[in-house]
């Protein structure tokens, strides 16, 4: 993947996207750029905002598009991400976010959108057993807790169940994202920066898949 380049990745919640967007920008050496990070921070800061965001959150509805633009927009135009490129996860969710991020970068927007697949059966069941440390936010589940269960094996923060993963919450992002963020998939195959990759199976397995997927697919951009 040359510098510079900008990747997407969507999926519905509990797909693995936070886990394995991480996993692509290590992999790729490019920041990784997540929404949901950058409000439950602002959440822990105890800061108006996060106060605000986090009425949303909580409810499992999302913050209006003109507040998230506006911090993609932020983020987006610091030097780590203009120069080297960026995964971003969790944005866009809405096709006025997408719209909203092809203004903002120029040459066309983003080379390539993922959209990892999982079924929503099994979304719920990870779902309802996913545990994340408050600090750093790696994911850890009920049968892959960390060697001890309320303390994060990377930075030793303490682990809990997100406020979002309550059963009402989960249903009503669920709907959600098939309501606004389904359409996204329709939207970018249009413009023929989609590519779909199998989301069940080790984690392992599906980051070797998504390398595979993405460096075929822009080795092909490169090549035409
Ligand atoms: P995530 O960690 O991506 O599931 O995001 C957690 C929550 O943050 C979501 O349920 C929304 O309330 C909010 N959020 C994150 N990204 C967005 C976005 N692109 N648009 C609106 N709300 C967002």
């Amino acid at each position: 993947m040359v510098p510079g380049t900008r990747l997407v990745v969507l999926g519905k919640q509990g797909a693995g996207k936070g886990t394995q967007a991480v996993r692509l920008a290590r992999h790729y050496a490019v920041p990784h750029v997540s929404t949901g990070d950058i409000f439950r921070a602002a959440v822990r800061s105890g800061s108006e905002f996060g106060k605000k965001a986090r009425e949303f959150m909580d409810a499992g509805e999302l913050v209006p598009d003109d507040v998230v633009v506006g911090v993609v927009q932020e983020r987006l135009s610091q030097n780590d991400a203009r120069l080297r490129g960026f995964i971003l996860d969790g944005f866009p969710r809405t096709v006025f976010q997408a719209e909203a991020l092809d203004e903002l970068l120029p040459n066309g927007g983003v080379e390539l959108v993922i959209d990892l697949e999982v079924p929503t059966e099994v979304v719920l069941k990870r779902l309802a057993s996913r545990r994340v440390c408050v600090e750093c936010g790696t994911n850890y589940s009920i049968e892959k807790p960390p060697s001890d269960p309320e303390k994060c094996d990377v930075c030793g923060g303490k682990v809990v169940q997100r406020e979002d993963d309550t059963v009402s919450a989960i249903r009503r992002r669920l709907e959600l994202y098939e309501e606004q963020t389904a359409p996204l998939i329709a939207w970018y195959m249009r413009k023929d920066k989609l590519v779909t990759v199998d989301g069940i199976g080790d984690p392992d397995k599906v980051t070797a898949r998504l390398i595979r997927a993405i460096d075929l697919r822009l080795r092909r951009g490169a090549d035409a």
